[in-house]
């Protein structure tokens, strides 16, 4: 286990192991957050999500590996620094805004040993950046659930904490909001250069946010990388799996960068090293298999979700394997119908086949 402190990244996770008493629920993770990037632990519900993000606050102990910042050791399994020396922001589901307190003092609330005079600056400027200039004097219950969150975000940010750590904190908001709320704070915490680390459970939100996504299952990291390389280009089957639609085919390698499976032969690329006759399991997402009124290739629908922009079919290939399959929202076809089917596989994700 290397303890070079990393140079480059602000936030260093290495090898870190945490349980309570016998019972291991981190096992041995590590991740690096570069300065200013915003990242993402996700996955289903008791991975360790927020164990590991409690861990980063200072709050859980380490029984192996080390967190640094900027190089700085802040716990190993000799030496912890307390949560309130680590300059960290935290913001959580449950807003917890003082109910006494007005919106100013709420804000102020880290920084009241701060002069009169760079406190109201900096709540004045906070109350702007997160769009609700004028709220100073309002109580928090006047608030919406959103503003509420606004808010929560701005007092978190008010120390100007070296890192945030942000543990589902859009949970509580009805989804129209989170998907408005969401790139905004993005934006803001991109304008305040502020790195930050968001717990969720919800992909889309991870997508929406977050520069890096750390995916997690059973208290293992299972793939760190962008949005678009753990859609894309998934490590694990879990990974493959739990990030959109997708469903496996038994496939046969044959030649280079090419497959046999239920969809006929597919040639792509980031494919190697694979021998001949091989078999794999081919990941084939919704947006790999078009509709295609012109081919020759059918399927026959069984089921079909319409979701405004499109159609997601699930459709029985000849073979008899059931995948999804996307078309346009003017193709609107019934289950029972044969529909033509084309595939768009750029790159083929396989894994070992599992017997
Ligand atoms: P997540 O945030 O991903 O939902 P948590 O980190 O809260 O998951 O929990 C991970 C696992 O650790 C769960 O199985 C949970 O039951 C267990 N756990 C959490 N806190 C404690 C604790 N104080 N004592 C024992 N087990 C705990
Ligand atoms: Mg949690």
């Amino acid at each position: 286990m290397s303890a070079l402190p990393p140079t480059t990244s602000e936030l260093s996770i290495e090898n870190v192991v945490i349980a309570y008493g016998d019972v291991q629920i981190i096992n041995g993770v590590s991740f690096a957050l570069k300065e200013g990037q915003i990242g993402c632990l996700l996955g289903p519900s008791g991975c360790g999500k927020s164990t590991l993000l409690r861990a980063i606050a200072g709050f859980e102990p380490l029984r192996e590996g080390e967190i640094y910042i900027n190089g700085e050791l802040l716990a190993s399994t000799e030496r912890t620094v307390p949560p309130e020396e680590r300059q960290f922001g935290m913001v959580f589901q449950d807003i917890a805004l003082f109910p006494h307190l007005t919106i100013f003092e709420n804000i102020a609330f880290g920084i009241k040993h701060w002069s009169k005079q760079e406190q109201r600056e900096r709540v004045l400027y906070l109350l702007d950046l997160v769009g609700l200039s004028g709220f100073e004097s309002r109580y928090p219950h006047s608030l919406s659930g959103g503003q509420q969150q606004r808010i929560a975000l701005a007092r978190a940010m008010a120390p100007k904490p070296r890192l945030l750590l942000m543990d589902e904190p859009f949970s509580g908001l009805d989804t129209k909001l989170r998907e408005e709320l969401v790139p905004e704070i993005r934006q803001i915490l991109l304008q305040e250069k502020m790195s930050a680390i968001l717990v969720t459970h919800d992909q889309l939100e991870a997508f929406a946010m977050a520069d890096q996504v750390s995916v997690m299952n059973g208290g293992s990291i299972h793939q760190t990388g962008s949005a678009y390389s753990i859609y894309h280009k998934p490590d694990t089957r879990f990974v493959a799996s739990f990030i959109g639609h997708g469903d496996f085919l038994a496939s046969v390698v044959c030649g280079d960068n090419c497959v046999h499976s239920d969809l006929g032969e597919i040639k792509g690329n980031a494919f190697h090293g694979r021998t001949d006759g091989e078999k794999m399991d081919l990941l084939v997402r919704p947006d790999d298999i078009l509709h295609d009124d012109d081919s020759d290739f059918k399927g026959l629908i069984v089921n079909k979700w319409f979701r405004g922009s499109h159609f997601l079919y699930r459709v029985r290939l000849p073979s008899g394997k059931v995948v999804y399959c996307f078309a346009s929202s003017h193709h609107d076809h019934s289950v029972g119908q044969e529909i033509g089917l084309s595939v768009h596989l750029d790159h083929l994700v396989l894994f070992p086949r599992e017997t």
